[in-house]
């Protein structure tokens, strides 16, 4: 007969390497105390959180522009409108196309720039060494990784890694306003300059965006939190501080809505 405390023992070595695990992300992140989140009073979602509007600019395509953009499709018709896409130049040099992976219903989403050598490669978004780590920051926040949806601007990668050009983030950004259209998620995480500054159609540098809740320019109903990009962290990691100040504010948002809407509060 097994040993009814065997299983136990595993469960228990299970939690302690995934505990070891996460401390060591947020020693990674110069987390030197771990606050718990600030208590809020339940309160309507919306109410309690700041949200600044940015001006409107020269707008890039909202959804409605983005080809069919129909009120209910799913991410299999987007997918499938996008075909081979050879709507820009990156078409040419990529291998893969990235059109981004997740949980369809998520209420978070992470969107990046555009895929790097290993996304081009696997046709999966941000799975190198900048993916890893945005895996453990979506973890320290309580989530796992395939509850949230991780899409990029440009769905082709930019060659050598540049940032994508204008006219390439024009003809992509359709694609992805109707990802998110599609989603509906509560709330999305942009990481770094290109993501921030096309979904918010802003020229405002992150230094100054990140940290604090934008509305989302199509729908007042979804907001955007703009904070470093990973592989930025990896060249800086004195910024991590910055962006686990940032990361504290989605995990409180979710908290703090959660509690508003359960039925004992
Ligand atoms: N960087 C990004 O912006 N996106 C990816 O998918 C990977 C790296």
């Amino acid at each position: 007969m097994s040993d009814p405390g065997e299983g136990w023992r595993e469960e228990l070595a299970e939690l302690i390497a995934d505990t070891a695990e996460h401390l060591r992300f947020f020693q990674e992140l110069g987390v030197v105390t771990l606050d718990p989140p600030a208590p809020r009073a339940a309160a309507p979602q919306g109410e309690e959180t700041p949200v600044k509007r940015m001006e409107a600019r020269s707008p890039l395509p909202l959804v409605e522009e983005a080809g069919a953009g129909e009120v209910g499709e799913t991410l299999e018709e987007i997918r499938r409108d996008l075909g081979a896409c050879q709507r820009c130049k990156l078409w040419s040099t990529r291998t893969q196309l990235v059109f981004g992976e997740g949980n369809p219903q998520a209420r978070l989403m992470f969107v990046g720039e555009g895929p790097g050598a290993d996304e081009d490669a696997s046709g999966r978004p941000f799975v190198g060494r900048a993916g890893q780590l945005l895996t453990r920051m979506i973890e320290a926040i309580g989530f796992q990784r395939d509850e949230v949806y991780i899409a990029n601007v440009v769905k082709s990668r930019p060659p050598g890694n540049r940032a994508p050009e204008r006219d390439e983030v024009e003809a992509c950004l359709p694609f992805l306003r109707r990802q998110i259209a599609a989603i509906r998620p509560k709330l999305i995480v942009t990481l770094g300059n290109p993501a921030t500054q096309a979904l918010l159609d802003s020229k405002v540098g992150i230094t100054r965006l990140r940290g604090t809740f934008h509305a989302y320019p199509a729908s007042s109903e979804i907001l955007v939190l703009p904070t470093y990009h990973p592989a930025y962290l990896l060249r800086s990691p004195d910024k991590k501080v910055e962006a686990w100040e940032d990361l504290k504010k989605v995990r409180d948002y979710f908290q703090s809505s959660d509690r508003s809407t359960s039925p004992s509060s």
